[in-house]
């Protein structure tokens, strides 16, 4: 008996994988997560010029990645913190995509800026923050555009899909998990990487899981080796900070990766998805 009644048949029923053969695949623009092509999302934590946004965009797309990421409304654990660039930094995102082609991913965090991110992001982001941010979720379903939901560092798997269900439920099938790290007692991670959840969410739900090993560990040094056994573990997916001078990143900066160390890492990661029958 669960310590308090969830009853996965009534609570989640969108989100639940209810017959086995079902995966749910996302689209956008060529892409499709939840297929066999692992999709690699790398940038930096925020969006911080259009040279730097652009910059990055250019390498990270020659070393294979298929998704910008950046963050242009920024949840800054501290008020004095950047908050980014807002509005001007949804246009930076834009204006690096027009250089590459990169789809943009980006994070929301308030009903009111759902419309404009919307506008400008291929797929929008919710952060661990706002995770269980109802009225957020709710306005993410009439969107149009995929949503990336990352796991609150407190929640447990049925609360996250929980999450995700009210996004569905609003009218959004489109849906990506993000694993990005919980709370535990370890202090030598910011955050402790939860991997077995990739295999016990293939179990119990259709949507793509994706992992994001950057805020999963906090440190650099071991962002490469969580990346992929990530993809040893079956995600559909990457989330990953990149930087061209990781240490001056505004945000982030000890977890951000160089542009060099994420080309070798998309090097090791062809052979890694290969290895489990996945390609990239
Ligand atoms: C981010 O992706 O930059 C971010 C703030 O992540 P999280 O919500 O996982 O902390
Ligand atoms: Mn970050």
């Amino acid at each position: 008996m669960a310590e308090y009644p969830i009853d996965t048949t009534k609570d989640y029923v969108l989100v639940r994988r209810q017959e086995p053969e079902r995966k749910s695949v996302v689209s956008f623009g060529d892409l499709s997560l939840g297929g066999n092509t692992v999709v690699v999302m790398a940038g930096p934590c925020s969006v911080e010029s259009y040279d730097q946004i652009r910059e990055i965009s250019e390498s990270v797309k020659k070393s294979g990645a298929h998704v910008l990421r950046g963050g242009a409304y920024k949840p800054a654990t501290y008020p004095y913190r950047f908050m980014g660039h807002r509005e001007e930094g949804l246009r930076m995102l834009a204006a690096a995509r027009d250089v590459t082609g990169l789809p943009v991913v980006t994070e929301v965090m308030e009903p009111a800026d759902v419309e404009v991110v919307a506008k400008y992001a291929d797929v929008v982001q919710v952060g661990m923050r706002n995770m269980q941010n109802y009225r957020l979720l709710a306005a993410l379903g009439s969107v149009g555009k995929p949503v990336l939901l990352k796991r609150g560092s407190w929640a447990k798997i049925d609360e996250w899909l929980g999450a995700a269900e009210y996004i569905a439920a609003a009218g959004n099938p489109n849906i990506i998990l993000c694993e990005r790290g919980i709370v535990s007692f370890e202090d030598h991670t910011r955050w402790t990487l939860s991997l077995s959840v990739v295999p016990r969410l293939k179990e119990v739900t259709h949507l793509p899981v994706i992992v994001d090993p950057s805020h999963g560990t906090g440190r650099r040094s071991l962002v490469p080796a969580m990346a992929k056994a990530a993809v040893a573990a079956g995600a559909d997916g990457l989330m990953i900070e990149v930087h061209t001078d990781p240490d001056k990143s505004v945000s982030d900066a000890i977890q951000a990766i160089a542009c060099d160390t994420f080309e070798v890492l998309m090097e090791e990661l062809r052979a890694v998805a290969k290895a489990v029958g996945r390609s990239m």
